[in-house]
């Protein structure tokens, strides 16, 4: 019996019960180990210590409400990218941003489409405002953009491109890009999440090949919105701030859709400070890259299959017990992500950390993968939605 329901708009009742719902990360444990958080793509490393300090002094204006406008950070994310400041939003991390483009865009009878095994919040925040989310089939782990451009309608209005893709950490190379952009009917709007640009760009460089054209577009007048964050590589994902770089008109619409004052005075002077600290920017991207090979390896050598990866985390194939292998890695000490939820239930994806990090992931896998009584002992490790 629901007090409730009844009084529900249509788009909330189709979103489900919440009682069904997967729960987030628990931030309350029980455990007595220090847990190795492996199961959001955070920064190992932490914030940037200029970004801490940037926190520190901006404690005195708590009493002041923030910018709403994000003026200076702005400026400087405009200046950086080489686009008008009117093209530049920024907002309470870029999961913010994408429920802005949904409510802008979309409603009932309309929809976006986006890859199976993609981000999971598109989902959502298409959802919310009572549109359909359509998911074309990969290809081998990879985003097949034939496949997206055959699901276009009259209806549909967001394309959302996760580059990389998160879980598969697969890359949509710079070529593919511009034959899709030139396809893409003027009705629809191209939102390329680009949420682990850094980590992207540092893999592209060494392995040389070009990785994005994406401001290039913007710069041509597509209709497209770039994302970026500060969670993923500036390791400020617990203050909530991202940005969207897209055509100025649409980022007016969003911008009054947005709660006022959400982006706090905090989360703007850290991202301000974190822009500028180079050293933590480069000293967390190669790191990334270095522990990616080492922590490929690894895996490999346990037997198991990984999907070379564009950014900070692996996708990983452990076979039917993956989920019995998250779980017992939980009880060791190591939280990962299993993918059920995701449509790959025989897969997990860890995160990349620092070397001692990895270190412990790999040799709690190896004792597992060693253990005899390991299946007997099943309990469900913690979803998150990061
Ligand atoms: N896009 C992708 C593809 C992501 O993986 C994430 C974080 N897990 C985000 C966006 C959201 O990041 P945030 O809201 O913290 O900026």
């Amino acid at each position: 019996m629901s007090q409730f329901y009844d009084l529900l708009s249509k788009a909330a009742r189709d979103m489900g019960s919440p009682l069904s719902a997967v729960p987030a990360r628990t931030h309350v444990t029980t455990e007595e180990l220090p847990l190795i958080r492996l199961d959001s793509n955070e920064n190992p490393f932490g914030p940037s210590p200029q970004a801490l300090e940037a926190v520190r002094l901006s404690l005195q204006e708590l009493h002041a409400y923030p910018d709403d406008d994000c003026s200076r950070l702005r400026q400087r994310l405009a200046s950086r990218h080489n686009v008008p400041f009117e093209q530049v939003m920024v907002t309470a991390g870029s999961t913010q941003m994408l429920s802005l483009l949904c409510q802008s865009l979309l409603a009932e009878g309309l929809h976006a489409v986006t890859s199976e095994r993609s981000f999971v919040v598109y989902g959502m925040a298409v959802r919310a405002t009572g549109a359909q989310l359509i998911e074309a089939p990969m290809q081998s782990d990879h985003i097949d953009l034939t496949a997206i451009l055959d699901l276009i309608n009259e209806h549909t209005r967001i394309i959302f491109l996760p580059n990389p893709n998160n879980p598969t950490g697969t890359m949509l190379d710079a070529d593919g890009l511009d034959r899709f952009f030139s396809e893409v009917p003027g009705h629809v709007v191209i939102v390329l999440d680009e949420a682990y640009y850094e980590y992207a760009a540092h893999f592209a460089e060494r392995r040389k090949v070009k990785y994005s054209r994406s401001l290039e577009y913007l710069r041509q007048g597509a209709s497209v919105v770039v994302l970026r964050t500060f969670s993923k590589v500036h390791g400020l994902a617990g203050l909530r701030v991202g940005y969207g770089l897209g055509p100025a008109e649409l980022l007016g619409y969003c911008t009054r859709m947005k709660t006022t004052f959400s982006v706090s005075g905090v989360a703007q002077a850290a991202a301000l400070a974190a822009l500028e600290d180079e050293e933590h920017i480069a000293r967390t991207v190669a790191n990334n890259a270095d522990q990616a090979g080492a922590l490929g390896v690894g895996l490999s050598e346990l037997g198991y299959r990984v999907v070379p990866t564009w950014a900070n985390f692996l996708y990983c194939d452990l076979g039917e017990r993956a989920a019995e292998i998250a779980a017992q890695l939980r009880a060791a000490g190591v939280s990962v992500r299993p993918l059920a939820a995701w449509g790959a239930p025989n897969c997990i994806r860890v995160s990349i950390g620092t070397a001692d990090q990895n270190e412990s992931f790999l040799s709690a896998m190896e004792k597992i993968g060693n253990s005899t009584a390991s299946r007997m002992n099943i309990c469900q490790a913690n979803p998150r939605q990061a």
